[in-house]
């Protein structure tokens, strides 16, 4: 493997604040086959993880990298020796939306990268930066794509990993809940959208976590908690996890935003994807078995090449748009727990098809 001396870019004087999706399930467990040691761990993952940044001094990466062999990883980093023996002192998460591991230490260092060395191969990654959080260093590494991180504790130094999503999982789905937080999409009596779409989202997530075929299915979700991702944010989830399927959940709304007879399911996809799987097809796998487990009747596929993660997606992608939310009788059953259940049955049934049609 081509190795290089890494190149860092260290951001100065940053506040940040980050919130951390939820990640999922390892569907199911993941093969061992990175065995690097019996410290191997997974990466710890939190629902939120809130970090004000603060990077001090910069230097020339020539000045603080030294270029040597690095056969135990991808990535080598020097350890205080304040932390270097114990992984309790250290954590190692992945924000999945934005691509950014964060190595957090027990030791605040003045500057970590002027004293302590980072060597390895820097193909995965597009940006460093350290700072100092609540008592904790944390070196945030942002990379090119979205990887699953393995990481080695030995002789004072943190190996770091980065697994190809498709090396572990047989197939990758990015799930996503429209609208989050300040953005309720459509509201109807005192009912926001966000909520239902987060609500049947998170009824899939629990099929999904419970799966036990035979394939390995990595999910990803842009949201699992009431916060709202840019637009840009959750269509790079999607290709930066060279995802197989992409699935959008939103509800519907007649234009007035007034109660009519309007009703049923609709399915939008990109007409520019003109691949046989691609996502007129998904689209239609979807709206089939949605339709069969829900009792909704279908409302029809929409081209929706206007819509900016539907235009932008690299996997086949489908927006299922559950239900209208100004049919009175539509709203009942979209804020109805067991019909929400219905609907994520629906969703995953469609990927499964998806699956055994080859996508
Ligand atoms: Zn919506």
């Amino acid at each position: 493997m081509y190795r290089k001396i890494l190149k860092i870019i260290t951001v100065l004087f940053m506040a940040l604040v980050i919130i951390v999706p939820v990640t999922v399930k390892k569907l199911p467990a993941m093969n061992e086959k990175y065995a690097m040691a019996e410290e191997l761990e997974n990466n710890v993952l939190q629902n939120y993880v809130r970090a004000s940044a603060l990077a001090k001094e910069k230097k020339n990466p020539d000045d603080i990298l030294k270029s040597t062999d690095n056969q135990d990883g991808d990535l080598k980093i020097e350890l205080p020796a304040s932390v270097g023996k114990s992984k309790q002192d250290i954590s190692v998460e992945t924000d999945y939306l934005t691509q950014t591991v964060y190595v957090k230490l027990k030791t605040e260092e003045e500057n970590y990268f002027t004293n302590y060395s980072i060597t390895g191969n820097s193909d995965y990654i597009d940006s460093m930066q350290y700072y100092k959080n609540d008592g904790a260093g944390v070196i945030a590494i942002t990379t090119d794509k979205l990887y699953e991180i393995k990481y080695l504790l030995k002789n004072g130094s943190l190996y770091i990993k980065f697994v190809d999503l498709h090396d572990i999982y047989d197939k990758v789905v990015v799930i996503d809940a429209g609208h989050g937080s300040r953005m309720s999409g459509a509201v109807r009596n005192g009912v926001y959208e966000k909520d239902i779409n987060l609500d049947i989202v998170l009824a899939l997530k629990n099929l999904l976590d419970d799966y036990s075929g035979d394939k390995k299915i990595g999910v990803f979700y842009t949201r699992t908690t009431d916060v709202n991702p840019t637009l840009q944010q959750r269509a790079a989830l999607a290709n930066k996890a060279d995802a197989d399927l992409f699935i959008s959940v939103h509800c519907n709304s007649y234009e007035t935003g007034n109660f009519t007879a309007i009703h049923g399911t609709q399915v939008l996809y990109s007409q520019s994807d003109d691949r046989k799987l691609g996502s007129k097809r998904l689209a239609q796998i979807c709206m089939d078995n949605v339709t069969k487990e829900t009792g909704s009747s279908a409302f029809g596929l929409l081209e929706a090449d206007n819509i900016y993660i539907i235009r932008t997606s690299n996997a086949p992608v489908a927006l299922v748009e559950a239900g209208y939310m100004t049919n009175r009788e539509e709203l009942d059953n979209l804020t109805n727990p067991d019909y929400q259940k219905k609907m994520a049955q629906g969703i995953y049934n469609a990927i499964m098809q998806a699956f055994d049609e080859g996508y």
